[in-house]
């Protein structure tokens, strides 16, 4: 078999299963590693490939070493300008809720809500609140060790690409993520506008990604 021929639903798939094999987090402190990459679950996402939870995003600190917990917990209980995934969440809340919401006007991506660094006002600090308890009550995520910086940004790039790209994992019609500002997010289904678009897995990467897998079951499982 050709090795570049394999199909992103094939790598898919294989990818979910991999990570099945791996116990499910709620907590950032229980993991036993720091440096890795992160794989969302999402309460009520299931798909295909993932009949008991798709993956919804994938995460790394990708410039920094050792920081793995620090930035899921900037996830959990951090605030929107120290994490996009919470910038995501707040901002598809609120445009759930009023689709003409003042903390996002005067557009998708450019309210002092969705804008980076800009400051939350009195209407939106409560939406910090509202996106950490919706951390801990409908998201669950996976781990997997990469020490090596740069083999971890390779596969934090491969894996958003190929989860993307497959044509079979589509998010449900109620999705949250729908009401996210980034067309990507809505058109991939996952927490993620990086790497959407970018080079999938090969049957290599996917050994490798075995093999990694392997090596976090034993330190996740003791
Ligand atoms: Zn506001
Ligand atoms: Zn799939």
């Amino acid at each position: 078999m050709d090795m570049a021929t394999e199909s992103a639903e094939s790598i898919c798939s294989k990818i979910h299963s991999l990570l099945d094999l791996l116990p499910l987090f709620t907590d950032p402190s229980l993991v036993p590693f720091i440096d890795g990459l992160y794989f969302f679950y999402e309460k009520g996402e299931s798909s295909f490939h993932g009949p008991e939870g798709r993956v919804v995003r994938v995460g790394n600190h990708p410039r920094s070493d050792g920081n793995l917990i620090g930035r899921l917990r900037q996830h959990y209980f951090g605030n929107k300008n120290a994490s996009v995934f919470r910038k995501f969440l707040g901002g598809a809340l609120l445009r759930a809720a009023n689709q003409n919401h003042p903390c996002l006007s005067p557009g998708p991506g450019l309210g002092h809500w969705e804008k980076q660094d800009a400051r939350t006002c009195e209407r939106c600090q409560p939406v910090e609140v509202q996106v950490s308890a919706l951390f801990q009550s409908r998201f669950k995520f996976r781990c997997v060790e990469i020490v090596d910086r740069h083999e971890r940004n390779k596969f934090e790039a491969l894996l958003i690409a190929s989860l993307a790209t497959c044509s079979v994992c589509r998010p449900t019609a109620h999705w949250i993520g729908l009401s996210a500002y980034s067309s990507k997010i809505h058109k991939c289904g996952l927490w993620n506008s990086q790497h959407v678009n970018g080079m999938i897995m090969n049957s290599n990467d996917i050994q490798r990604f075995a093999e990694l897998v392997k090596n976090s079951y034993k330190k996740e499982s003791l």
